[in-house]
């Protein structure tokens, strides 16, 4: 049977490769969130486009009620002048020639912001191109950042596939209670069970140890752990 000494020492390899794998793992289940985020920050960007868009249907059917109004106007004015022949008096005539004079003007100015808008759309349409080419190239970036982050994943998830292949063959002739030790510590402690004294301290939770238990992981006669998180300690001058 394998001493404890020489457990460990095995022990210190498979870490690093825990250590990895556990790393490795982080990153890969964090892709969905960050495909996410790249997808939301799209979708920002998107939303002056679609104020953009919405600021000119709205101008265009402002258009379209001036044009009605302009319309009633014009059924105004043919009304008032097929009136003017029955007119008696011309003081009724001069009347009814100012009212129509009136309904002209407010015509006119009509007209006038219906030019305006006009002159807005075609601002708001050049505005839209402008931003409609700047997010094409926004969404190929995008879709760019996912396509990496995606291999990436790929990568990483095979790499894992290795290491834990690995890490079995590494871990064959420890003891079977030190490894099972181990691996329960291991899936408790963020993928680190193995550490390192630092100093007097544990070097994965800094607490303080006493003399006693750093003496004993010094003689290495038994798997000795961290009173605090538990982590199987180990001693390297
Ligand atoms: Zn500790």
């Amino acid at each position: 049977m394998a001493s404890v000494k020489e457990d460990v020492e095995i022990l210190k390899k498979v870490q690093i490769l825990d250590k990895e794998i556990y790393d490795l793992g982080i990153f890969v289940s964090q892709i969905p969130e960050r495909i996410v985020e790249i997808e939301k920050e799209f979708e920002g960007k998107k939303s002056h486009f679609n104020l953009l868009e919405e600021e000119i249907i709205k101008t265009k059917l402002g258009v379209k009620d001036k044009e009605l109004e302009l319309g009633k106007k014009d059924g105004e004015i043919a009304k008032l002048d097929g009136q003017l022949a029955q007119m008696k008096t011309n003081k009724e005539y001069t009347a009814m020639l100012e009212q129509i004079a009136g309904i002209k003007a407010d015509k006119g100015m009509l007209e006038e912001k219906i030019l305006l808008d006009w002159d807005n759309v075609e601002k708001l349409n050049k505005e839209k191109e402008e931003e409609k080419k700047r997010l094409a190239g926004d969404e190929m970036k995008a879709n760019q950042q996912k396509k990496v982050l995606e291999e990436d994943g790929r990568r990483a998830e095979e790499k894992i596939r290795q290491l834990k292949e690995e890490r079995i063959n590494i871990l064959t002739p420890v003891t079977h209670e030190i490894k099972d030790l181990y691996e329960k510590i291991l899936a408790k402690r963020e993928g680190v069970a193995l550490v390192k004294i630092d100093g007097e301290n544990c070097g994965g939770c800094q607490f303080l140890l006493r003399p006693q238990i750093i003496n004993e992981v010094r003689l290495q006669e038994n798997i000795t752990l961290c009173e605090r998180c538990t982590r199987i300690l180990y001693y390297e001058a």
